[in-house]
């Protein structure tokens, strides 16, 4: 248990469950390396009780919380202003206090891209192809968006990818750069050569089902694809195996996580985390899982 001095500030995370949370363990490791004077703690808190903990945070003055399952959209009207990245998204991830009011932003969009460009990967004038269209897909599509790229967006239920594209329409995004791809082998095929980036977002190849692999041709899989699947449990997915075997580069969803983490930590604190640091810490929770 490290000293906590009566200057120590608060951080947190709020979910319901919380006790599967890898954020504690990512944020206090990068504390400790930077020797700063916070303190990252796992709130359980209910959904009814999720209006209190936010007033609570201006009561204590905690600095800022990270939010999880199921809080994410519940909290945009307990907020006194939302980032135009959160409300484009549809969810916030992280409230910063500032002068006294809840400030909410959505880091997950970061969290993906920032993984991307410390591998030199340039987005802008790509085709991503981007598997699903739940809450992850949200972030990761308007992120490639406002990153300059083309999304085409492939949902086991269709309608979830059509209010997606809509949404970014909507936005004031071109639709030339947003497209709904039907799930049928032909148009999955075509899509997939003209990408240079596979995005899996969907809940698909999680432990204890990591035999499970998204519905496409795997023989659409190029050596000139980058294929990133936001599932960080297990690391390789069966998706990225594929892949490998079969040239593509690969990115691991522990990636996003960890730099979602460190663009919050860096509101917070105003220092960028050590990301290898946070990156461990992440890998040895879920080891002891
Ligand atoms: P979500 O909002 O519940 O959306 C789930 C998505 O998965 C939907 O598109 C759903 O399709 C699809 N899906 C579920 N089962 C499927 C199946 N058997 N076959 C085809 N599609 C299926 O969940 P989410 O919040 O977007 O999370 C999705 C995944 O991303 C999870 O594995 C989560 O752990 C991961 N994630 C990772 C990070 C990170 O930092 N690395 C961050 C956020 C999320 P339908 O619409 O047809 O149901």
């Amino acid at each position: 248990m490290p000293f906590i001095s009566g200057g120590a500030k608060v951080l947190g995370v709020f979910g319901w469950p919380v006790e599967h949370s890898l954020s504690p363990a990512m944020h206090n490791a990068a504390i400790s390396a930077l020797n700063l004077p916070y303190l990252y703690v796992p709130f359980a808190v209910p959904p009814s009780e999720l209006k209190g903990a936010v007033e609570g945070l201006k009561s204590l003055g905690i600095v800022g919380v990270n939010l999880t399952i199921p809080h994410k959209e519940a909290v945009i009207p307990l907020c006194d202003e939302i980032s135009d990245n959160a409300r484009e998204v549809g969810a916030v991830n992280t409230l910063h206090l500032v002068d006294g009011r809840v400030l909410g932003d959505n880091t997950d969009g970061r969290g993906f891209y920032e993984p991307l460009r410390a591998i030199g990967y340039e987005l802008k004038g790509k085709q991503a192809f981007v598997f699903g269209a739940g809450g992850a897909a949200r972030s990761v599509v308007f992120q490639l968006l406002r990153e300059g790229a083309k999304a085409a967006i492939c949902n086991r239920s269709p309608e979830r990818a059509e209010r997606l594209a809509k949404a970014a329409v909507d936005a004031g995004y071109d639709s030339d750069r947003i497209s709904v791809v039907p799930m049928e082998a032909s148009a999955l095929r075509e899509c997939i050569a003209e990408s240079s980036l596979f995005v899996q977002t969907a809940k698909i190849g999680m432990h204890p089902n990591i035999d499970e692999m998204p519905q496409i041709p795997l023989d659409a899989l190029h050596a000139d694809l980058l294929v990133y699947d936001l599932v960080y449990n297990p690391l390789e997915t069966s998706l990225l195996a594929e892949a490998k075997l079969r040239g593509c580069r690969t990115l691991d969803g522990l990636k996003m996580l960890v730099y979602q983490g460190a663009v919050a930590f860096h509101k917070w604190t105003g220092v960028f985390p050590p990301t290898d640091v946070m990156e461990q810490a992440a890998l040895d929770g879920l080891k002891s899982r």
